[in-house]
């Protein structure tokens, strides 16, 4: 007989949620993670009575009301909207694009002005293409917003962020990004959006609770005797890693935060800046406070807490952060899923065991779709 129904390798957001639910269920669970912190890439690390986004910005959004109410029902999230905003050269430019980027482009000021003006922008690119959907980011861009803000405000901030020219890069990335024909600088289009009060920390916290958690332990150190601890696992790590690389390695990029503490109470008036210049080696600058500090209360906290986010292609021994789903890679990782089907006692979950660009209330959506 097996100690436990469930090993969950990784507490991320996947293995919590999983944990939270097959206890539930009256299932034994042990959830086993490398770092030496529970939560994955939500993790937040107090400092100067900020809650710093150990592993970049994070902002929880969804439209489904199942997910919102879950997540609610473990902590109250706050009334933060992402709007943030992008530098280029001595300018500011609100993101998404919408009305406002518009106007500070150029200076129209009404749907029907900016619609002429998209239009003008775009013509290039579609006769180019000639009735052929866009074959990569760069000519989906030119097809959605045109020259202007293709050059701008798009192709320096994407090649520093992927490592790769907009050309190499496929087209569905950009189409993550509203385009609004309102004054509407809100960053996402879903109906419920916020950071629970308090951090990360206690989602993850009130996911696990009752859950048996073992911190600095890696699944690979000592992979048959965890095996043997119970009759399923829930695998949340590297897909390639768990069949040791057998087929070669899936690329991912890395993100290095360069995180410094400031004395002025607020730095930059915005959580997130996007610097889209391609000469500028970060690609944004998170001023954390801003994530659960509004209006005056900025100011009752004298330090501020700033990251710039450099971008980097991933090597062993850094942090996997984005699966770069291009042709060569989705092949490689498909050759890997074939090889996780003759596992039936294993359920590969989350960004890096399914090797797929994942938003948080997507990764709960799909635990919730298990029948425990
Ligand atoms: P992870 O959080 O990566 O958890 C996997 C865990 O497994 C890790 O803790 C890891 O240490 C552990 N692990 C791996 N291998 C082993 C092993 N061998 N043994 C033991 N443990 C192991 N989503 C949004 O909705 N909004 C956002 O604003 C947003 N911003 C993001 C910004 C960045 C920079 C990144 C990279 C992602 C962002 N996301 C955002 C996505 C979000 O981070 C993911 O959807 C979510 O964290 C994925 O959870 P997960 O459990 O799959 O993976
Ligand atoms: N993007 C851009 N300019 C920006 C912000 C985003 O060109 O100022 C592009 C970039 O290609 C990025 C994609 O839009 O990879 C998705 O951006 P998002 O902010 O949603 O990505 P994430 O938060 O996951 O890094």
């Amino acid at each position: 007989m097996s100690k436990y129904d469930y090993l969950i390798v990784g507490s991320g957001l996947f293995g919590a949620t999983f944990a939270y639910f097959a206890r539930k269920a009256g299932k034994k669970c042990l959830v086993i993670d490398k770092r030496h912190h529970l939560g994955g890439n939500v993790y937040c690390e107090s400092c100067e009575g900020i809650n710093v986004h150990k592993y970049g910005a994070h902002i929880f959004h969804t439209n489904n009301k199942k997910v919102w109410n879950l997540v609610n029902s473990i902590v109250e999230f706050n009334r933060y909207t992402n709007s943030p905003v992008a530098i280029y050269g001595d300018k500011l430019y609100n993101l998404p694009f919408n009305m406002n980027t518009f106007y500070q482009m150029w200076n129209v000021k009404t749907p029907n002005e900016a619609k002429v003006k998209i239009d003008e922008q775009r013509a290039e690119a579609i006769s180019k293409m000639e009735g052929c959907d866009p074959r990569n980011l760069e000519e989906q861009a030119l097809m959605l917003v045109g020259k202007d803000i293709y050059e701008m405000l798009i192709k320096g901030y994407t090649e520093k962020q992927w490592g790769r020219k907009c050309v190499d890069l496929p087209a569905f990335i950009i189409k993550r990004l509203p385009i609004r024909m309102t004054f509407d600088n809100n960053y996402f289009n879903d109906r419920y959006q916020g950071i629970p009060v308090g951090g990360y920390n206690v989602l993850i916290n009130g996911l696990l609770e009752g859950v048996e958690t073992n911190v600095n332990t890696d699944f690979f150190q000592n992979r048959s005797y965890f095996e043997s601890l119970a009759d399923m696992i829930v695998y949340t790590g590297q897909l390639d890693e768990f069949f040791d690389y057998k087929y070669g390695h899936l690329e991912f990029r890395s993100v290095t935060f360069k995180t410094e503490i400031l004395d002025t109470p607020n730095y930059q008036a915005n959580a997130v800046v996007n610097y889209t210049d391609r000469d500028i080696p970060y690609t944004r600058v998170i001023e954390h406070k801003h994530f659960e500090m509004f209006g005056d209360e900025v100011y009752k906290c004298p330090k501020t807490i700033i990251s710039r986010e450099y971008s980097a292609e991933w090597k062993p021994g850094m942090e996997a952060y984005y699966p770069i789903n291009d042709a060569c890679n989705n092949d490689l990782a498909d050759k890997y899923r074939s090889l996780s089907s003759q596992h039936s006692n294993v359920i590969f979950g989350g960004r890096l065991a399914e090797y797929k660009y994942y938003d948080m209330a997507p990764i709960i959506e799909k635990v919730m779709s298990f029948v425990f």
